[in-house]
């Protein structure tokens, strides 16, 4: 079999931890039971599992173990997040706020709120990526339910000033939602110190498996309602129902704590691997860095390059390296990248870009042959 290209799509997904595997083994055939099973010890090894992967997560965003709901997911968390406001508060206002280069997890459903009657300011960003404080605070209304800025951007991994963001909300009442599906286990997350009030969570972008994620709900200071859109059984506290699914919960726990404990110097690993990329590709003329430079996920780098086809680069690159050149849900479409056509770029250089997205069984020799890759493949194309 031919060698498969270097994995340098981290911000679409990640391979799951070995350590996390084996983690979840053995909820799929011993530890099977159902967890709202309370009548026998099948369901109380399910729920006494459950229980301590909620604690895990709780504790890792400072958060309380019944603040979690959990979900299939961040897709699912944001739409639970964003409707589940709307539908609770509709009485209060029918104004939301959030940010032009949000994931489509939360532009959709604030898309298909409009629809129904609601009203959504779509914030512009600075050169940089980041959302001006400013512009947001002159943003908010007395008829603002909610606010949703996202953590970390799946494109070119800025971070968001979301302590800030918070406390303008906090000052005004209006309740604040965060998508954090790229910062979970990457970045610091506080819910009390950055005023969070709904945090959308995703395992499979931290080395857990795939369909499971959370929402945290604050529940006191204060208290969240939300109308719940996914009805049944009434589980997690009637927010979401649906038998939980426990290998995915332990395994979400246990990716979540690894990337908690590694934090530091993996982030520091990270950093280290990302700017000698950068380094190299700065070699060539016409290389644009995308967002921040320094406020901005570890692994992360998203690179512009003039004049060339944007198409032919990833067909050009893509024996060697497996990245994209925006979200993996946007790739399916020829549309240019939203994210950096907020940055201002025309659609010949949004297309023209590069997403990189570094890992944890990235090592410094994939840099060093994907920079070449690179560096030869766009004289190559800028040649013609
Ligand atoms: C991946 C991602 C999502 C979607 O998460 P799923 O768990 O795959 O549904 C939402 N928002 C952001 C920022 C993401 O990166």
């Amino acid at each position: 079999m031919a060698q498969r290209p270097i994995y340098l799509d981290s911000h679409a997904t990640t391979p799951v931890d070995p350590r996390v595997v084996e983690a979840m083994l053995p909820f799929f055939t011993e530890h099977f039971g159902n967890p709202a099973s309370l009548t026998h010890s099948y369901g109380w090894e399910a729920e006494a599992a459950v229980q301590q992967a909620r604690e895990t997560l709780a504790t890792a965003i400072n958060a309380s173990p019944e603040e979690i709901v959990l979900t299939s997911g961040a897709t699912e968390a944001n739409n639970l997040a964003i409707k589940g406001v709307a539908e609770a508060y509709f009485a209060k206002g029918r104004h939301m706020i959030t940010v032009q280069t949000e994931h489509n997890a939360v532009l959709d459903p604030c898309a298909y709120l409009e629809t129904l009657g609601f009203e959504v300011t779509y914030l512009p960003v600075q050169a940089d990526g980041l959302v001006d404080l400013d512009t947001l605070a002159k943003a908010l209304r007395d008829d603002t339910v909610l606010v949703s800025v996202m953590a970390a951007n799946n494109e070119i991994g800025v971070l968001q000033p979301l302590a800030e963001i918070g406390a303008l909300c906090r000052d005004r009442a209006i309740l604040f939602h965060s998508d954090a599906a790229q910062a979970i286990g990457k970045v610091p997350l506080d819910v009390q110190a950055m005023g969070i009030d709904l945090l959308s969570l995703t395992a499979h972008k931290v080395y857990g498996p795939k369909g499971i994620g959370a929402l945290y709900v604050r529940r006191r200071n204060p208290r969240v309602q939300l109308a719940a859109q996914l009805h049944g059984g009434g589980h997690e506290r009637g927010m979401r129902s649906g038998t939980l699914y426990t290998p995915q919960i332990v395994g979400f726990a246990k990716a979540v704590e690894l990337g908690l404990g590694e934090m530091e110097p993996e982030g520091q690993r990270l950093t280290t691997l990302r700017d000698r990329l950068w380094d190299q590709l700065q070699s060539l003329a016409g290389v644009h860095l995308n967002g921040h430079p320094s406020q901005r996920l570890p692994g992360n780098l998203n690179v512009s390059f003039t004049g060339v086809d944007g198409q032919a680069l990833l067909l050009g690159l893509r024996s060697t390296v497996a990245l994209s050149s925006g979200a993996a849900c946007s790739t399916a479409s020829t549309a240019p990248s939203h994210v950096l056509k907020a940055l201002g770029h025309d659609d010949a250089l949004a297309y023209a870009s590069l997403r990189f997205g570094l890992g944890r069984w990235t090592t410094e020799a994939e840099i060093d042959q994907v920079a070449a890759a690179v560096v030869t493949t766009v004289q190559a194309l800028r040649t013609k």
